[in-house]
């Protein structure tokens, strides 16, 4: 379920350094190294998965650990508004492919579209 040549898998191995803010049983939280905000933190599953067009129905309990990562994220920041989001392929911005979703805050967010 490790990729050895996906960036991520490495990061979660703690074979590549990083700023990890969180970290349970299912999931690895850590600082993006190119933050587009104040706060800007990445939650990837330590399974490795593409994307989340990868995720299946028996992927609820996943799902809820990394929305609860950055929910606790979020409020040892003490943010109230923030965003997250995930990118699904080259086309919607996608540049590691292993599953993360992005928390972003701690500034203004302009509204989407
Ligand atoms: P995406 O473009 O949605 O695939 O997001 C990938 C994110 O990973 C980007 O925001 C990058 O800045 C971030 N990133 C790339 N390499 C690292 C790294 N070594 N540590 C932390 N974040 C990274």
């Amino acid at each position: 379920m490790t990729d050895p040549a996906c960036l991520f898998c490495r990061i979660v191995a703690g074979a590549i350094p990083s700023d990890v803010v969180f970290e349970d049983e299912q999931v690895v939280a850590f600082r993006d190294i190119t933050p587009r905000a104040p706060t800007h933190v990445l939650a990837v599953p330590r399974r490795h998965l593409a994307s989340a067009a990868d995720l299946t129905d028996d992927d609820g309990d996943l799902l809820a650990a990394l929305f609860g990562a950055l929910r606790r994220v979020a409020a040892a920041a003490g943010l109230s508004d923030y965003r997250i989001v995930t990118n699904v392929g080259a086309g919607a911005g996608q540049s590691v492919f292993h599953l993360h979703l992005h928390l972003l805050g701690g500034r203004p967010l302009s509204r989407l579209g």
